[in-house]
This record gives C-alpha cells, structure tokens and sequence, in this order.
C-alpha cells in the first residue's frame, strides 16, 4: 500500500472509532501549516464524516491567521464543518500575553505550558487527527505513533507505533475516557509532504514562499536561538508583546514576594533568547517549583 493509500486507512479506522467511541466525528486539526493542509485533503478524499478545528494560539503570525480564515472559508463552502477554538485557561478567555504573567515564568523547551493551554486542550475526550510526523524531531520519533490513547498516568497510555502493532487491539477495546489521536502521515518525509502538496495542486500558507520553514508561534522556545531571533526581527511587534508580558510577570513575581532578580522584561527576554551574557538568571529548578 503506498503512503497516501495508509494514511487514508489510518483516517477511515479512526472515523469508525470515533463514531463508536466518542458517537462524534473524527476531529482533524488544522494549524494553517503544510502537514494539516495535506492532512485534510487526504480527510476529504477518505470519504469520511470529519470536522476541522483550529486552535487560535495567540501567538500565530498575522499572515497564518488570515490562510485559515480564507482556508476555512473554502472548506465551508465544500460542506466541511470548520471551527476556531479561542483558548481559556481557570475558565476564562486566555492568551499568550496573559498566560505568561500567570504562569510567573516564560514557556520554555522544557516547560511547555503554553502549548498545553492555548493548543492542547481542544479534543479533550475526543479522537482527533493531526499532522505530527517522526521526521520533526527526534523526540517525536521516540515518543509518536500511529494511533494513541492519552492519560495522565502514563502507565495507562497506549500508543500504537506501527498499523499492526500487537496492542492494536487494547486500543480499539479499551474504555478509558480520554483523548485518542490518529497520526495519518507520522512516517511521511518532509519531501512527501510537500510532493503531495504540489501533486494535488493543495493551497500553501504563503510564509513558506517567503523561505520559513515553519509557520506555527512566533517565538517558539522549540524554535531553536537562530530561528527565533529571525522571526522578531520580521515580526518585531511580537518582540515587544513579549517583552511587555514578561514585564507583567516579573510585577507578579515582586507581589507574590517570589525571587526576582531580573529588573525589567527586557532583562527577562534576553535570557529567553538563550544571551548567555545577561546577569541575574534564575534557574530552572526554581522557576518549574513555581510553575502553576
Ligand atoms: S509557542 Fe511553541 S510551545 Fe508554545 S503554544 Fe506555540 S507551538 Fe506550543
């Protein structure tokens, strides 16, 4: 079976599961970048019932913003049910800008906590599909699969990384309630993704023609140094957005009576960006105690 023909099964077996699981359809996640455009054509040329959500993370650039809406408009004018999720966090609306200053710290590589918040929490109790691939990083490739079922405790997770893996049928028995997800091209290169995408004609979020290799946050701790330092130097409003949110955190921090020993968010920013020549560090254990 070629790729696009197991990617295809992947999605019909997960729109079955998800019909008798959840008795909702499969819910694909759309980010506006290469992998969740080919994700949704092979959706639709799978013939099954599916709905298309994206996660509004605040963070995203301007122009990634605006291909969803056009994006989803077309879509909608296909039949496709589409669906912008805002984030909020301790039952209220949320942001980056906001969830910084209440987190008392900058997400980092290691703690993560704005992808929790502002992208994580749509699908809950829901399987969904998305377009992570083993090609992206090293850790998805040790810690992806197939098909998975999320829990908190991890000995209870279970995830599938190969279509006939042995606890393929746990998986489809199993009646734990939580969130199971369906990756349809995890084993897809970053060639096939975009062979695809110019074979089937797919529409392109237009900052891959401006050379960015990807499209998600602006200022990514995931980014690595380089990639972040050239995305605020052409998004240099986000640079300021940031800074201003770290301001408000370090207000927090002097009002909870909490280490402090950055002065201004601009202080803060540096030692983000990785400036090893900036004083006053705080370290990560003692930021992560703190972490709420
Ligand atoms: S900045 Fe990176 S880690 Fe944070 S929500 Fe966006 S993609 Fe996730």
């Amino acid at each position: 079976m070629d790729k696009e023909q197991l990617a295809i099964a992947r999605l019909q077996d997960a729109a079955r599961l998800s019909e008798h699981r959840y008795k909702k359809p499969l819910m694909v996640t759309y980010s506006g970048g290469k992998d969740s455009q080919v994700l949704v054509a092979l959706a639709e040329r799978a013939g099954i019932n599916f709905e298309v959500v994206n996660s509004h993370t605040t963070a995203d650039a301007p122009e990634t913003v605006y291909f969803i809406r056009e994006q989803f408009k077309a879509m909608e004018e296909r039949e496709i049910k589409c669906s912008i999720v805002m984030p909020r966090y301790k039952d209220k609306p949320v942001s980056m800008w906001t969830l910084i200053p209440q987190k008392l710290m900058p997400p980092t590589r290691l703690v993560r906590y704005c992808c929790a918040v502002l992208k994580e929490n749509t699908g809950r109790d829901r399987f969904i599909a998305t377009g992570v691939r083993w090609a992206e990083s090293t850790r998805r490739k040790n810690s992806r699969g197939v098909m998975e079922l999320m829990h908190k405790d991890p000995a209870k997770r279970i995830i599938l990384m190969g279509d006939n893996d042995e606890k393929r049928q746990l998986f489809e028995t199993c009646n734990l309630k939580s969130k199971m997800t369906v990756n349809p091209i995890v084993d897809w290169s970053d060639d096939d993704v975009w062979d695809y995408t110019h074979s089937e004609h797919l529409p392109v979020n237009p900052l891959y023609c401006e050379g960015q290799k990807r499209v998600g946050c602006i200022g990514c701790p995931m980014a690595g140094r380089g990639g972040r330092q050239r995305e605020f130097m052409r998004w240099h409003a986000y640079e300021k957005m940031y800074i201003s949110a770290f301001e408000r955190m370090l207000d927090v921090r002097k009002a909870k009576g909490l280490p402090c020993d950055w002065q201004t968010g601009m202080d803060v920013f540096r030692w983000w960006m990785e400036d090893d020549n900036i004083s006053g560090q705080l370290s990560m254990d003692d930021l992560m105690g703190e972490e709420r």
